[in-house]
């Protein structure tokens, strides 16, 4: 990837417009038949994959762009529990007996909100629902700030072998403006124990683009993060939603970075973790040699989902608790938003399913172009299929020698300048974009 591109192509390609974690993407989304759903699951068969979602946090980060209930009472947790499993049985009903489990995600929210004894009853619920593969992924988002050393043996006990930090920065007149006060210690602490029980993958998140953020100050954030050797780092881009997430609205006071420090902050960060020994994953992720990602990527079987960059090609993936989405089948299925009525639904033994969307065969065939110029940079296409007026939309993008054509028109390689424009390219091939961005629905691009 280049480090970093010149300010007038920043400025000529920024918009907005969407991460592509799913496409088509979660706006498209509307009411959906019970029975779509159902028939969708009854068809599959395989290992799959579990998404969970523990939505409470303590506080709340004034960047958050996750869907979260700021809660204080922990004891929540166990009805929480409760309910989880409830709509898991709910889903094992519909599916064909047998299946297991290669990839378990929880995600939040902070899933280290739930209680230490909630966690084990969660898992152990899960697991004799669904047996663990014996060379699954079983990865949780941790808030650092949540977990002794004792909640984190507890994790390796119940069978986590995936671990990911949220950092965001270290600075802390950056942490101070965002209210998430958390200390370099407790997030080195946390990985020196995890690593005193076992060579676990560990991910460490950061963020660019936020108030206070500096070349000089970002640098030594990074410097730290290289010398805590986490096997990923994922670099994500701040993303200014405030009239989705109104709170973010005070960070405005406090002057949140223009583009030329945002492309500056990232090409500083593509530096210093190439310098480290670390390889550029997709748009955002970094990994070190020996991380799956990386064997993903040169083979061509990185995939792409609502965690981001992931392995794990062609499982169905089941999503429970509040706002969670799966996708299996060629369905999308999204869970309510509103505990009290994604609770109701479950207790009626019905799935709380608020919207989704089945895929159309043209849906099918963007959302693989999409996902594989996401993923590899690179798409290729059957002689049959003609985007003649996509490739016609591509020609600025050419000329600025961001991607490059084949001759004989079935393919689209993006060049290393191109890779920071890649939102932008994909959304040539994204078939609902132009209505889409009139309405100001995504973060912009840079
Ligand atoms: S801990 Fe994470 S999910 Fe919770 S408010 Fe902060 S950023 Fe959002």
């Amino acid at each position: 990837m280049n480090p970093a591109p010149p300010a007038t192509l920043v400025d000529k390609y920024r918009t907005r417009a969407p991460r592509y974690t799913s496409y088509p993407t979660a706006p498209q989304f509307s009411a959906i038949a019970g029975d779509t759903v159902d028939a969708a699951l009854a068809s599959g068969d395989g290992p799959l994959s579990l998404y969970v979602h523990i939505p409470f946090c303590k506080s709340l980060c004034l960047y958050c762009g996750c869907h979260v209930e700021i809660q204080g009472k922990r004891g929540i947790g166990a009805v929480y529990v409760d309910v989880l499993l409830a709509e898991l049985d709910l889903f094992c009903a519909r599916m064909k007996p047998g299946r297991t489990l290669a990839q378990l995600a929880l995600g939040g929210g902070t899933p280290t909100f739930l209680l230490p004894a909630d966690m084990a009853r969660l898992i152990a619920g899960i697991r004799a629902r669904l047996p663990f593969a014996a060379d699954g992924d079983f990865s949780i988002e941790i808030d650092p700030r949540t977990v002794d050393v004792d909640y984190l043996n507890t994790l390796v006990d119940i069978g986590f072998n995936r671990y990911s930090f949220g950092v965001q920065d270290f600075d802390e007149a950056v942490l101070e403006a965002v209210k998430r006060r958390q200390t370099e210690s407790v997030v080195r602490t946390a990985l020196e124990t995890l690593r005193k029980r076992g060579n676990f993958q560990i991910n460490l998140d950061l963020m660019y683009g936020l108030p206070h953020q500096a070349v000089e100050s970002f640098g030594r954030s990074l410097d730290i993060v290289t010398d805590l050797r986490p096997s990923r780092i994922a670099l994500f881009q701040y993303a200014h939603v405030p009239w989705m997430k109104p709170a973010q609205k005070v960070l405005e006071k406090s002057g949140i970075p223009a583009s030329p420090l945002k492309s500056t902050l990232f090409a500083l960060t593509v530096e210093k973790l190439g310098a480290a020994g670390y390889h550029a994953i997709g748009m955002d992720h970094f990994a070190l040699a020996g991380d799956e990602l990386v064997s993903s990527q040169a083979s061509g079987t990185l995939q792409r989902n609502f965690m981001g960059y992931t392995t794990g090609a062609g499982l169905d993936q089941i999503g429970i608790g509040v706002s969670s989405i799966g996708y299996f089948r060629g369905v999308y299925a999204q869970n309510l938003k509103k505990r009290e009525d994604w609770q109701a639904r479950i207790d009626q033994g019905e799935l709380p399913v608020e919207r989704g969307l089945a895929l159309s065969p043209e849906d099918l065939r963007r959302r693989r172009l999409i996902m594989s110029l996401f993923c590899n940079f690179a798409v290729r296409w059957p002689v049959e299929e003609d985007y003649t007026a996509e490739l016609e939309r591509l020609r600025p993008f050419e000329a600025d020698g961001l991607c490059v054509v084949r001759p004989d028109r079935t393919g689209v390689d993006v060049t290393p300048l191109g890779q920071h424009f890649i939102r932008n390219l994909c959304s040539i091939f994204d078939q609902y974009f132009e209505a889409d961005v009139a309405s100001r629905r995504y973060s912009v691009t840079a």
